[in-house]
């Protein structure tokens, strides 16, 4: 039977279903889930090269996650400069490091890196960098417990089949005291609000498998051993050409006159960080 992954709950109801899955949402404490939710070999099967390489990125995947580079990089740097101000550099682990930009912007500032990757293809990528990574899960890692003063999880707790045996097993290699930091969309936001089933994070519901707010994901750190120390909304550096690609996305009037003046300005790799205030930013403790 399909039980909520947070409270055990059967009183689930559907929102609606989009490319032939189910959202589902749980009555009693309000997490957000896809029904059915794919096995561990269907997600090695989707986090190949055509995922960082996407042709159609606004349903799932990348368009070209190398050609972000310096975005990416500039976001990582501002996201771990602000996780500083809970912790001093130390040893860090990124969980779903995907080419290791992340890792080179902390090992930038001072940390002591390695990471976990799924994706074989993304995993070698970040090897060849030099980087200590594991390929495969957090659950077959084989980090040792209580190693770490920081883990970083960035736009990965949807992606996972298991958030809470994720975060136990998180809370095992982090020492006490340690900081956990993540990004994941928020459901309950307001651009989830104005657009429903046409929001972006719905934009890949073969990938996205949970869906947190503050509330539901407040819940889940507290069950896994986490004290929650901030959560807020979080930004990205992001080109201009990739804001308009969004914006037609939500097939906005304002995207084609804004599209025609920037290219005719010549800006489309012109950056700015963006926060639509729909995605979520967490600062969380270890305290057990
Ligand atoms: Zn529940």
């Amino acid at each position: 039977m399909n039980v909520c992954n947070l409270c055990g709950s059967n009183d689930l109801k559907l929102l609606f279903v989009k490319s032939s899955v189910n959202l589902m949402k749980c009555r009693e404490c309000g997490l957000v889930f896809i029904d059915p939710r794919p096995t561990l070999a269907d997600l090695k099967k989707y986090y190949t090269e055509n995922y960082y390489f996407a042709t159609d990125s606004v349903t799932g995947g990348y368009d070209n996650y190398l050609a972000d580079k310096e975005n990416l990089l500039k976001t990582f740097t501002k996201r771990i400069s602000f996780i500083e101000n809970y912790i001093k550099p130390g040893k860090m682990l990124d969980v779903g490091c995907a080419f290791g930009f992340s890792l080179i912007a902390a090992k930038n500032r001072g940390w002591d890196v390695c990471g976990i990757e799924l994706s074989d293809f993304a995993s070698d990528i970040a090897k060849k960098q030099g980087f200590n990574i594991f390929s495969g899960t957090i659950e077959e890692s084989p980090f040792q417990n209580g190693y770490f003063d920081c883990i970083t999880m960035w736009d990965l707790l949807e992606h996972t089949i298991d958030p809470k045996k994720e975060l136990l097993k998180t809370n095992q290699l982090m020492k006490n005291g340690g900081i956990l930091t993540l990004s994941t969309p928020d459901v309950s936001s307001f651009l989830e609000k104005i657009t429903g089933r046409h929001w972006l994070g719905y934009q890949s519901p073969k990938q996205h498998l949970f869906y947190f707010s503050p509330k539901s994901i407040s819940h889940l750190l507290k069950n896994t051993g986490f004290e929650v120390t901030k959560i807020f909304h979080i930004g990205k550096f992001c080109s201009l050409s990739f804001i308009i690609q969004r914006l037609k996305y939500y097939n906005l009037t304002l995207a084609k006159p804004l599209d025609f003046t920037v290219k005719f300005l010549s800006l489309e790799n012109f950056t700015i960080y963006v926060n639509p205030f729909d995605t979520l930013g967490v600062i969380a403790k270890k305290i057990k």
